[in-house]
């Protein structure tokens, strides 16, 4: 049943949604109600992603935020009593210019004035990692990093896992409701309208995914957060090793890894057009499919087990939006721009102190808020797939 009113309305039941609202629970925030417009939670972006948890990024912000996340999801078993399948099997980029190297090898200095001892790699070295690639293959890898302490973790779990904790915390979370719009007065939020009804509330945040914009257009904010579809394939098993890394051919935005003894593959489609997109374009996957075929071969061998599209939630400089908006009571949690996942556990955790303490302070966000493009001083992460 839909409340009347709540302290805090959280608009969709992501991995962000979720999170804060056990974070915010935790923190004993009043009543803290999370609508989510589908059958279940975790099933928009969060349920369709890969998985991969790296600290390999270009930008100060985000190894923090990736630090402190991977922290939590090690914890995660312990404290949120859910098991999240966390397989820190490293993620290894593969390089083929060296202009790349130049970059990667810039940001490995950052990452290890962070403490994240990321390894530059040759091609022997490579070769003995990952010996299913082809470093042959155009375009030709010369080099390339790895971190052992990236790897991959279940999405689904963690969704689960605080959906459960939030509840018993006395959060209410409910699926089957859509927002329709943001409902504000006199330049603050007084709450949402649903299909369901109208809600009151003093604080409103907003993590809807790719689908946020729209929803910030209805309280005046224009929010640059587009819907951008990217696809993943999966085979049935090949004797692929739980322990192989995440491998990432970074020039073509080809990725790799592990699923339950096959491989899980996607690929950026450079020219995908912005867009609600969740049908597979078959014509894209046997264009990814030739190119993951030639840099990894056994593919050849492969059968399809299945495949699907999801939307990234892209943000113009592929940071996400983090924090108050600029009318009171309205916050941000979204545009993370294909890496969310990850930092989904910190995000909340972020969200909560911003809401309840003024300010979030367990890591710096404020090169991430709104104001950013306002002032118009954006610092992108180069680092993205
Ligand atoms: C193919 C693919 C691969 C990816 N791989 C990775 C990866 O390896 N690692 C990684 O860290 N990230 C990855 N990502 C990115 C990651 O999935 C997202 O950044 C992250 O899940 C965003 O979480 P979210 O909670 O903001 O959004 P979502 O999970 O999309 O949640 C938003 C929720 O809001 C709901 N909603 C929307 N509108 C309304 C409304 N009007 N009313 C009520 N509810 C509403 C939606 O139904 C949805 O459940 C990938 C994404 C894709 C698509």
């Amino acid at each position: 049943m839909l409340p009347p009113s709540s302290d805090i309305i959280i608009i969709g039941g992501g991995v962000m949604g979720v999170s804060a609202a056990y974070h915010l629970a935790r923190r004993g925030a009043g009543q803290v109600l999370l609508l989510e417009k589908m059958p279940f939670f975790g099933q928009g972006a969060t349920g369709r992603c890969a998985g991969g948890i790296r600290h390999q990024f270009s930008t100060e912000v985000n190894i923090r935020l990736s630090s402190i996340s991977i922290q939590m999801l090690e914890r995660f078993p312990e404290e949120m009593e859910q098991d999240v399948d966390l397989n820190f099997c490293g993620y290894l980029f593969l390089l083929s210019s060296e202009e790349q190297m130049a970059d990667f090898e810039r940001n490995v200095r950052l990452q290890h004035s962070l403490g994240v001892e990321t390894e530059i790699l040759d091609r022997a070295e490579i070769a003995r990692r990952a010996p299913l690639i082809d470093l042959d293959a155009e375009p030709v890898i010369i080099g390339g990093t790895n971190y052992h302490r990236d790897g991959l973790a279940d999405p689904n779990s963690v969704v689960q896992g605080y959906v459960k904790q939030a509840r018993r915390l006395g959060a209410t979370l409910l699926t089957d409701v859509t927002v329709t719009s943001i409902r504000t007065e006199a330049g603050r939020v007084i709450g949402v309208e649903t299909d369901k009804g109208e809600v009151k509330a003093g604080a409103v945040l907003l993590a809807a995914g790719p689908w946020s914009a729209p929803l910030a257009a209805t309280a005046d904010i224009d929010l640059p957060v587009v819907p951008l579809r990217r696809q993943i394939v999966v085979t049935r098993p090949l004797g692929i090793p739980r322990d192989m890394p995440f491998i990432i051919d970074f020039a073509q935005s080809l990725y790799f890894h592990y699923e339950t003894g096959g491989i899980l593959t996607g690929m950026s489609n450079p020219n995908e057009t912005p867009g609600e997109k969740l049908d597979v374009d078959q014509e894209w996957t046997l264009v990814h499919l030739e190119h993951a075929v030639e840099r990894m071969p056994i593919l050849a061998q492969a059968q399809l087990l299945t495949q699907w599209a999801g939307l990234y939630e892209v943000t113009p400089d592929h940071q996400p939006i983090l924090g108050a908006l600029p009318v009171e009571g309205l916050y941000a949690c979204t545009g993370f721009s294909g890496h969310g996942f990850m930092q989904g556990p910190v995000c909340g955790l972020l969200m909560a102190e911003e809401i309840v303490d003024g300010r979030a302070h367990t890591v710096n966000i404020d090169e991430l808020r709104y104001e950013r493009f306002i002032k118009r001083k954006l610092a992108p992460e180069k680092n993205v797939v």
